[in-house]
């Protein structure tokens, strides 16, 4: 946390299965928290190496060509955000569960000690690594609460999971029950997805995207009175219950 801001919070770690998906749908909540001092950490388990790198496969590149090219463009998109990012490399399509992975999950948990974690949702028919990586996730999160686990630091705390916007929202279950408003920084959400060449049909997507999310959002937060607007919104759901002893908005 930072000292100098009081709006600081605390640190964010997002969990991204594959190397691109942390940009298109939380760069905005990432480069928020960036500019009120927070710490923010992205943990890739993968590159997207196989199952989400076409271009680079349709170009002719080899698989550590393509698994170059992914690291440096997210590393580059990390920068963007002013977030430091690590590669857990454990490969995808598939991206296999293993208690070996959980326990690299487990070790970030306790190195970083997030005050709020990001991930993907539970269910995707069209990615079966995105699933498997909030699985993982989930369970890091519970066995590094856990005095007895055996790994460096102590015990975490009990950070809210937030998950972020799959592709096709209505196949995965995923209804927003927040709208976070990232207008303020939606122009550097958009030159951390240019960073993404490999996915460069995205682009507009996730712009589209943030803008019908930010439609929403003014309906949320008030009349409808047909003004004229320009917010930005990214959409989550939550995992566990919010705490609070005030019932606000
Ligand atoms: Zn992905």
């Amino acid at each position: 946390m930072s000292a100098s801001d009081p709006a600081a919070t605390g640190s964010v770690l997002v969990i991204s299965a594959h190397a691109g998906d942390f940009v298109w749908r939380a760069a905005g909540a990432m480069a928020l928290a960036s500019a009120r001092g927070d710490s923010v950490t992205v943990l890739c388990l993968s590159f997207g190496e196989r199952g989400e790198s076409a271009r680079a496969w349709r170009d002719g590149m080899a698989l550590a060509e393509v698994k170059a090219l992914r690291r440096e463009e997210a590393s580059r998109a990390a920068e963007v955000l002013r977030a430091s990012i690590e590669f857990a490399d454990a490969g995808d399509y598939p991206l296999r569960e293993s208690d070996e992975l959980i326990d690299t999950i487990v070790r970030c948990y306790r190195r970083v000690r997030p005050a709020v974690v990001l991930t993907h949702p539970l269910s995707d028919p069209y990615n079966p690594d995105h699933p498997a990586a909030a699985r993982m996730a989930l369970q890091a999160r519970v066995f590094a609460q856990a005095i007895g686990y055996d790994a460096p630091g102590g015990p975490l705390g009990a950070p809210p999971v937030f998950l972020f916007e799959p592709h096709q929202p209505e196949q995965c279950d995923f209804k927003p029950q927040v709208l976070l408003d990232i207008t303020e920084v939606f122009d550097v959400k958009r030159r951390a997805m240019e960073c993404l060449t490999a996915q460069q049909h995205m682009w507009d997507y996730y712009t589209e995207l943030a803008s019908r999310r930010g439609v929403q959002f003014e309906r949320n937060a008030g009349p409808n009175l047909g003004l004229a607007h320009s917010t930005m919104a990214e959409a989550y759901m939550r995992v566990y219950p919010q705490v609070t002893r005030t019932l606000t908005g």
